[in-house]
């Protein structure tokens, strides 16, 4: 047989035993006891090799994978080996594919190989440490523009730094202080007539092709010097958010209109310190900026570095203009340039320096032909119309004029035009870490823990310890300049407002076993781990608070939540709660015939919020999904999940259909007037957990979900991307 032949059932062989995971093993040895003993067996000889294997490689020091004693940690670097293996198979097999087509497609490629696995690098020492200003996160003001000179000024920089009074919607701030440039500043004149042609310098991947790299004060003066001779310049950035708490711009790609590529290293403290002196060519509107999807690098040279752009062509806006259907720059690049990227650089750790060559090949593709990108696009909107260029233009105008607030000087209601770090909570007292163990009923739906209450269906009465738990970590990460993902990631968290028990203490024990089970989800366990007295402490002091706690509030909290769920929004975060509304009804009716582990769990999922870099709808992500047996809990993968639910939506269907067989539909005429039932006197005095109860089942809690109905469909659950989200609790406390 030739390989040829071999190729697909290897693939598929593969794939299937990746799928095979050791949950499917477990099941596998209940049922077969023979099975059991040769798997068992099989284990010993297993981890014996896997040990061997173990102590013969090197170990990849990286700081993100804390390996601590227990099983699941070990068993991350065990799966990781095996994923490499199985992924080097893939590879191997991709290869020979791609050798059997040879022909070439006229496509320029930036890695032939894209299935491979990034090389990993380490980063010893956090470059924060090693910056001149040192950051700070305990904003004691609203963001100050990182000003001291202001090149291009139409408004004189004094005038541009006036704070802005306060008012009832916003706090005292500081504008963009290029705010009046960005938007009134004319474009050049040339830009609105057809561009020539513009042909980008041959692609090379070789050593000898390298990018200039800048990384002392020297060579960025140069490198104003050289770009000032440029009419359009092509920029992107790379940022990094994990090891730090707002985000760190690590990169900036520049492509002179003279060809030549730049690679800044803002990780360079000269650097860092004196970047805005680039202003000079930034903030010139005769030197036109292209950028593909502005909108996150302008607030992060705004916020990291006191830059600013004036004159931005945003091509993202240009593509949505020309509804090209696809909007991200892997597509422009395939449309105009027949250059095929490859995206599994784009979240690599851009902390590492030296960048090997694969980084720098990547972060070079990003700007490499973005002028020529944007000749075309400049020439296609020309064609469309007299105004397409002009919207594009102004598009452009207002994604610059974006601005950086701390949350806690951010406008109290969320707009376009004012960005802050994501999941930050605004400190209580301005400069002043939070502290105390506050709890609050506040609905307002701005709050950062919100999108979790919907998206993993908590009950009223959990709430308080999702807040209690999200400052928490907030104080962590801006203590120790982490993100919050890296204190504590959404699951782990959410896990853990499930599993505490409102009336009585944690244990580390608890606490432990709800982190080891999360483990194999997160890259960063050694943080949480190392804090778990204190966060234990924390949380028992916060659930003696809420023992405490004045029944009256609960009453009240309970108001508020009737007003919060009055509000329309067109929000996802309802769109998906939808959905598990639809399957807990169908849960309902057909729970009997489930399994054992439906019936005593409470399954979660956490959507993954991030808006995508190019303003497209966010994923909806499940990660995994958790659930309680006998006490303990317990995960399972989202594909099983979604296996389940199916098989139940199948059952339940088909018994729709027998039940609309044998029955018929009565007229209209025929339906008996429904009589309102009288609202039930308010109770006396409601304990504790009546008003819980009360929480769980109050029918206020889905109103909102009522009126998206007519999305909702008993539609089969295909992949990770659907949201699945039941809580059984509330089933069985109801019943
Ligand atoms: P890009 O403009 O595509 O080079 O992306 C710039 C930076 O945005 C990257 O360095 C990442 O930090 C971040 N980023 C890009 N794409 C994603 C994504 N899909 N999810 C999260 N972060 C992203
Ligand atoms: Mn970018
Ligand atoms: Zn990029």
């Amino acid at each position: 047989m030739s390989l040829q032949q071999l190729s697909p059932s290897l693939i598929n062989l593969i794939r299937l035993s990746s799928a095979l995971n050791s949950k499917d093993v477990n099941f596998f040895k209940q049922i077969d006891s023979d099975i059991s003993k040769q798997l068992d067996s099989l284990d010993t000889r297993f981890v014996s090799v896997i040990n061997t294997l173990l102590k013969t490689i090197e170990t990849e020091d990286d700081v993100e994978t804390e390996l601590g004693e227990d099983d699941s940690a070990n068993w991350k670097v065990v799966s990781d080996l095996l994923d490499s293996l199985f992924e080097k198979t893939e590879i191997s097999l991709d290869e020979h594919r791609l050798h059997k087509s040879s022909n070439s497609d006229g496509f320029t490629y930036l890695d032939s190989n894209p299935t491979a696995k990034p090389s990993r690098f380490s980063v010893s020492t956090k470059p924060q440490k090693k910056f001149i200003t040192q950051i700070n996160n305990f904003e004691s003001e609203s963001y100050k523009p990182n000003l001291t000179e202001k090149p291009h000024a139409l408004k004189s920089l004094q005038e541009s730094l006036q704070p802005v009074p306060a008012t009832s919607e916003c706090p005292e701030h500081y504008l963009n202080p290029y705010s009046y440039e960005i938007m009134n500043q004319p474009y050049p004149d040339w830009i609105l007539q057809p561009l020539p042609k513009y042909d980008s310098a041959l692609w090379s991947s070789s050593e000898d092709d390298q990018p200039q790299i800048i990384s002392t004060l020297e060579q960025l003066k140069a490198l104003i010097k050289d770009l000032k001779k440029s009419k359009v310049i092509g920029v992107d950035l790379e940022h990094h958010d994990f090891r730090t708490y707002h985000g760190l711009t690590c990169l900036i790609q520049i492509t002179s209109e003279s060809k030549v590529d730049y690679i800044l290293d803002p990780l360079a403290p000269e650097v860092r310190e004196n970047l805005k002196l680039i202003n000079e060519v930034f903030a010139d509107p005769q030197i036109v900026k292209v950028l593909h999807g502005a909108f996150m690098d302008v607030m992060w040279l705004q916020r990291d570095f006191g830059v600013y752009i004036v004159s931005l062509f945003d091509t993202f806006h240009a593509s949505k203009e020309l509804m090209l259907g696809k909007h991200s720059l892997a597509f422009l690049l395939e449309k105009y340039v027949k250059f095929r990227t490859c995206k599994k650089y784009q979240l690599a750790d851009w902390r590492v320096r030296p960048l090997g060559l694969e980084l720098v090949n990547y972060a070079k593709a990003d700007t490499h032909f973005l002028i020529e990108v944007f000749t075309k696009l400049q020439n296609e909107l020309l064609k469309k119309g007299p105004d397409s260029l002009t919207r594009v233009l102004y598009d452009s105008r207002k994604v610059s004029n974006r601005r950086f607030e701390y949350s806690t000087f951010k406008p109290l209601t969320q707009t376009n035009e004012v960005v802050s770090t994501m999941a930050s909570v605004p400190l209580e007292k301005p400069g002043e870490p939070n502290t105390s163990v506050s709890l609050s009923f506040n609905y307002n739906r701005d709050q950062p823990w919100t999108h979790l209450i919907f998206s993993s269906n908590l009950p009223l009465a959990k709430r308080p310890i999702l807040e209690l738990l999200f400052r928490w970590r907030d104080t962590q990460a801006r203590s120790s300049d982490e993100s919050v993902r890296y204190v504590m990631n959404d699951y782990l968290l959410v896990s853990m407002v499930t599993y505490i028990d409102i009336n009585s203490e944690v244990s580390n024990q608890l606490l432990l076993n709800i982190i080891n089970d999360n483990s194999k989800f997160s890259n960063s366990s050694g943080f949480i781990r190392s804090k778990l007295p204190e966060l234990r402490k924390y949380i028992n002091e916060g659930l003696s608070e809420l023992q405490k706690m004045d029944v009256k509030k609960w009453n009240l909290a309970l108001g508020i939540q009737e007003e919060a769920d009055k509000i329309t929004s067109t929000d996802n975060v309802y769109e998906s709660v939808e959905d598990v509304e639809q399957l807990e009804r169908d849960f309902a009716s057909l729970t009997d015939e489930y399994s054992v582990d439906f019936k005593t769990s409470s399954v979660r999922t956490v959507i993954d919020k991030r808006t995508d870099q190019y303003g497209q709808t966010p994923s909806k992500k499940i990660w995994s999904v958790s659930y309680k047996k006998d006490g303990t809990p317990k995960q399972i993968t989202s594909h099983e999940v979604t296996a389940r639910v199916n098989i139940i939506l199948d059952r339940y269907r088909q018994q729709q259909e027998e039940i609309a067989k044998t029955s018929e539909v009565p007229s209209e005429a025929a339906v008996e007037p429904v009589e309102e039932q009288p609202t039930p006197a308010p109770e006396e005095k409601p304990t504790y957990l009546d008003v819980a109860k009360k929480a769980k089942s109050d029918p206020n809690e889905i109103i909102t979900l009522r009126k998206h109905q007519k999305h909702s469909k008993k539609r089969k659950l295909e992949t990770d991307e659907d949201v699945v989200s039941l809580d059984l609790n509330k089933k069985v406390l109801n019943t």
